[in-house]
């Protein structure tokens, strides 16, 4: 079966008939991901469905103030449902090892994303790039399930709005955004606290790798990056988690156009993540080295050392920058 991008009543239809529901969404999580997963499966409990949530991992400790946080798998190892709903995924490996669990005991998968390099796995699309986050589509559909929105429901999908907005302050956010806060505000949700929790605090180990990070810093023409070895983040105790937003602060500065940090993992690879300000698309560089995202914000995972991977992918940032896409 092949559907719209966005079909709503089919994928109400897929939920209304399952009695067992999994809900996933993509690895190393962030607000949005845990905020539309979280969402939308107390919403289905509400409505006497037993739904599984799960993420490679489990919840990250910022994120763990959401009701139903402590209810989500880290690992799946047994179960069949009836379907499954990947939530903020723009493909079907970014669901990590319990996507591909659930996938192979699911005989329908709804794929619920508003990232525009989504692929369109799945059975049933709610694929909304417009949006600003999954949890406004999350939002979206709940309305029309004609479903009312108890207080951790409006927690969760607020958190979404606004982690992926930083606060409101992307180039996608219109008053429609403003709409659908108010809304989830006046059903309860503090946006105070969840401002405070999630983009008003860090770990100390988040300061500690910048200490250790800050002079790999490099300035070229429009273009900013820094690297993360893993030896630093060995010495500050953190895995291969976030690394606190270092480049969106990167971004930030005046002079720069695009932004990136080339983060070193295990195994010869390198995650890196990329921003840029408006009319730089490192979406499409994301999206043309295996990865994905938005046009300001993207990432991918890329085989190599750091200096490989750095000199195959400076180049097509200079590139974009010399040649900008319109906004
Ligand atoms: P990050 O830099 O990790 O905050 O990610 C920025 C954006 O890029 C988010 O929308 C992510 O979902 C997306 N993204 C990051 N890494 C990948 C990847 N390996 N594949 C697809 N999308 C990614
Ligand atoms: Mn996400
Ligand atoms: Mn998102």
């Amino acid at each position: 079966m092949t559907s719209n991008p966005v079909d709503w009543a089919a994928a109400t239809e897929a939920v209304r008939q399952s009695n067992r529901i999994m809900v996933v969404t993509h690895v190393k999580p962030d607000g949005d991901a845990i905020g539309s997963l979280l969402g939308l499966t107390l919403a289905l409990r509400e409505q006497g469905k037993t739904v599984d949530a799960a993420v490679d991992g489990g919840t990250p400790a910022f994120l763990k103030y959401l009701s139903g946080s402590d209810t989500i798998l880290a690992h799946l190892g047994q179960g069949d449902w009836d379907v499954m709903v990947s939530v903020d995924a723009s493909d079907e490996e970014r669901t990590g090892e319990v996507g591909a669990y659930g996938r192979a005991h699911s005989p329908l998968v709804v794929n619920l994303d508003h990232h525009p390099t989504n692929t369109r796995f799945g059975t049933v699309h709610l694929v909304v790039p417009e949006a600003v986050s999954a949890c406004e589509i999350v939002y979206d559909w709940l309305i029309e399930m004609g479903h009312p929105f108890s207080l951790p429901v409006a927690t969760a999908l607020l958190t979404g709005m606004v982690t992926d907005t930083i606060a409101f302050r992307t180039n996608n956010v219109t008053p429609r955004t403003m709409a659908v806060t108010q809304d989830l505000m006046l059903h309860g949700a503090s946006l105070y606290e969840i401002i405070d929790r999630t983009l008003g605090s860090k770990p100390l180990s988040h300061l500690e790798l910048w200490k250790l990070s800050f002079p790999s810093i490099e300035f070229d023409r429009g273009l900013v990056w820094a690297t993360i070895t893993l030896e630093s983040l060995n010495k500050v105790g953190l895995d291969d988690m976030t690394d606190g937003g270092l480049v969106s602060l990167l971004v930030s500065i005046e002079e720069a156009r695009i932004s990136a940090v080339f983060k070193e993992q295990p195994d010869n690879k390198v995650e890196i993540s990329f921003r840029s300000k408006n009319g730089y698309d490192v979406g499409s560089v994301a999206f043309g080295l295996g990865g994905g995202g938005h046009r300001q914000a993207s990432g991918v995972t890329v085989s190599g050392s750091l200096a490989e991977v750095q000199q195959r992918v400076l180049p097509l940032l200079r590139v974009l920058i010399t040649a900008p896409s319109t906004p």
